[in-house]
């Protein structure tokens, strides 16, 4: 389905991502109907700002940028780098989502032994890239084994030495007798552009991006 004229196409997940960005582009201008996220739509029109909102799986909102399929996107830093920042400009920290990523181990898994000895250490995570890479930088060998959710059991049930997953308050790792041994790093989320679009489409871009950044850096 393509939009008439020059309507701008704005990716984003449900849940977490979408009512935390609904606010904020509510104090740049562009009010969105509560009524709208009731609907089971995938495609919500915003006629009265330019717009219409994609929802799409958090982990695809990337690729709907980095294709063109949207204009702009917003994504959390750790789906981000886990995708790759291919045919994407990241131009502002939305500062929503806010968690960190890190690596957990059962409670008594001695974490500095394991490195220090240099066995290979079993990691089981959904972030394999963002694992590879900060394990690769500290010179530690590991076996990273893709999960799709619920890392908690892995070192529980003696699938994995230790998980990296997104940690916010801490208490699922908590009540699964899991402790928090690295941080990696901060998550936000973030607003990601098409890289050709920032250009082709610099006239209807330009002005979201200037108020979404006012009221980013208002808060
Ligand atoms: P799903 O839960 O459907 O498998 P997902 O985990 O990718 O998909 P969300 O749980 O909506 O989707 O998370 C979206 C983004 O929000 C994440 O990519 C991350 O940046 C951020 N996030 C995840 N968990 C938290 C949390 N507990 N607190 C704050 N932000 C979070
Ligand atoms: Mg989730």
């Amino acid at each position: 389905m393509n939009a008439p004229g020059n309507v701008l196409t704005l990716a984003l997940s449900k849940g977490r991502i979408f009512d935390e960005t609904v606010p904020l582009l509510a104090r740049a201008g562009i009010e969105i109907d509560p009524q709208i996220t009731d609907s089971r739509k995938l495609i919500l029109p915003v006629p009265h700002a330019n717009l219409r909102l994609l929802i799409v799986r958090a982990s695809d909102v990337p690729t709907y940028v980095q294709y063109g399929a949207a204009d702009l996107g917003v994504a959390g830093l750790d789906v981000l780098l886990e995708h790759g920042q291919q045919g994407l400009v990241q131009p502002i920290d939305l500062g929503i989502g806010k968690c960190r990523m890190s690596v957990a181990v059962a409670k008594g898994f001695d974490y500095a032994a394991a490195i220090r000895r240099g066995s290979r250490l079993r990691v089981a995570t959904k972030f394999t890239s963002i694992a590879r890479e900060h394990f690769a930088a500290k010179g530690v060998h590991v076996d990273v084994i893709k999960l799709y959710g619920s890392m908690e059991l892995a070192p529980l049930m003696g699938l994995a030495d230790a998980i990296v997953d997104i940690v916010s308050t801490g208490s699922t790792l908590k009540a699964n007798d899991l402790v928090e041994v690295e941080t990696i790093m901060q998550v936000s989320a973030r607003l990601v552009v098409n890289h050709a679009a920032l250009k082709t489409r610099a006239a209807e871009l330009q002005p979201l991006l200037s108020s979404l950044q006012s009221v980013v850096q208002a808060s």
